[in-house]
């Protein structure tokens, strides 16, 4: 009999939003007329319908995609180089950041780029994970062998977790032992935290003492309103030799059922061969993209690239102000209710201290029970998530004006 990837069997059984979904679903079974008003705050995912600039091109490509003389058969693995161009530009080069268009690769969405680019790296790196965290970090580390089993707090052997507490603003700061991957993201998910100039300095300094290499997840930086605050780590000198940068198209464009996104692999960075030699990593993610993908559909590489247009920014700055509107209502209203709440000011996740001593599920439990509103127990994002809930402001204003006004009621 053939034999499976033994790693898939470390993973923890009872993954948070299937979990999320049977207590609403017993709920909801139990309480037919409050199962009416239940309103999901749960889940990160945008709830407004993607930007006419987008739908535009969308359509102008698949019908070009009907005409013999501008039909596309595969394109370059890599992505359209227009679109890679425009990334380049737009994203890096109007920012001061020198980034080329073979640095970019662009994909169907970040969370698989976060799985795929450990493809390229070594089974014996030390790996550093923020605790809490975006699960797919942790769990790719786990199927692809890098870690031990979850002991009994949940936590990989084998993986070094930084905690992310409101003592160190929910960012860490670089671990006193050596590390060789370090996983980051800015703004964060679950926390709604960002790092400063200075944090992210002090980390590309760490991971260039080191060796290290920062996989930098920038899913969220749309969101970002305070000037000051990095949108890329290659707003920090020296980043381009330490560190890969993950964006997407989810949470900006509303691209999460579209999918696309992008990695940026500096061909100034390198890794250590096991023969000692060192070498850039780009040649390896080339060789990756080139073997075993071939990007992405035309025409939702075509939508991405209209987010770019003059009329894409204003209508993705329209969507973002939305959510951030949302964000802001949920903060307050939180606030006013007497929590302490984090986050919800450059991203659009809140943060919230459990009140009263209860665990996270317990006070998803009693949002559920007496506000019929649906949160994601902090606890679900890491051991260090416990005694907190987040907030998503992913939603329609109807909606985050009723759960403020809910919110009064705790
Ligand atoms: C939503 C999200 C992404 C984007 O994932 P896609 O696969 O591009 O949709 C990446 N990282 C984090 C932390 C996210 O919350």
């Amino acid at each position: 009999m053939a034999y499976l990837n033994d790693n898939y069997l470390k993973l923890q059984a009872g993954y948070l939003f299937p979990e999320i979904a049977r207590r609403v679903r017993e709920f909801c079974d139990a309480n037919p007329d409050a199962a009416k008003r239940v309103i999901r705050c749960g889940i990160g995912d945008v709830t407004e319908p993607l930007p006419s600039a987008v739908i535009a091109a969308m359509h102008r490509a698949v019908d070009e995609l009907s005409v013999r003389e501008t039909f596309r058969g595969y394109g370059h693995e890599q992505g359209l180089e227009s679109l890679r161009a425009t990334i380049a530009q737009q994203d890096y080069r109007d920012r001061g950041i020198e980034i080329a268009p073979d640095e970019i690769f662009v994909s169907e969405g970040s969370k698989s780029d976060c799985g795929y680019i450990l493809d390229v790296l070594g089974d014996r790196n030390r790996i550093a994970i923020t605790d809490p965290v975006y699960p797919a970090y942790v769990d790719t580390n786990v199927m692809a062998g890098h870690t031990g089993g979850a002991g009994e707090s949940g936590r990989y052997e084998g993986i070094t977790y930084l905690p992310c507490r409101p003592a160190n603003h929910f960012v860490p700061e670089p671990p006193n032992e050596p590390v060789d991957i370090i996983y980051l993201c800015f703004p964060n998910n679950p926390t709604g935290a960002v790092a400063s100039r200075e944090q992210l300095g002090r980390w590309v300094e760490y991971a260039r003492k080191h060796g290290a290499i920062i996989l930098f997840d920038a899913a969220y930086e749309a969101y970002i309103s305070d000037p000051a605050i990095p949108h890329s780590i290659y707003e920090i000198p020296g980043a381009q030799e330490c560190a890969v940068e993950f964006r997407s198209f989810s949470k900006n464009g509303g691209f999460t059922g579209v999918r696309c996104g992008f990695t940026v692999m500096p061909k100034a960075l390198l890794a250590r061969a096991s023969d000692g030699r060192r070498l850039p990593l780009h040649s390896l993610w080339h060789r990756r993209w080139s073997t075993k993908a071939n990007s992405v559909g035309y025409p939702v590489q075509r939508g991405a690239e209209a987010v770019y247009s003059a009329e894409g920014k204003s209508q993705v700055r329209h969507l973002i102000d939305h959510y951030m509107g949302n964000a802001s209502i949920l903060r307050q209203a939180a606030q006013r209710a007497g929590l302490c709440v984090y986050g919800g000011v450059n991203a659009p996740y809140i943060w919230v201290e459990t009140p009263a001593g209860l665990t996270s599920w317990q006070m998803f439990d009693r949002m559920l029970r007496e506000l019929n509103v649906v949160v994601t127990p902090g606890s679900g994002f890491g051991a260090c998530g416990e005694g907190f809930f987040r907030i998503s402001a992913f939603n329609s204003r109807e909606n985050a004006e009723e759960v403020g006004r809910r919110l009064g009621n705790l």
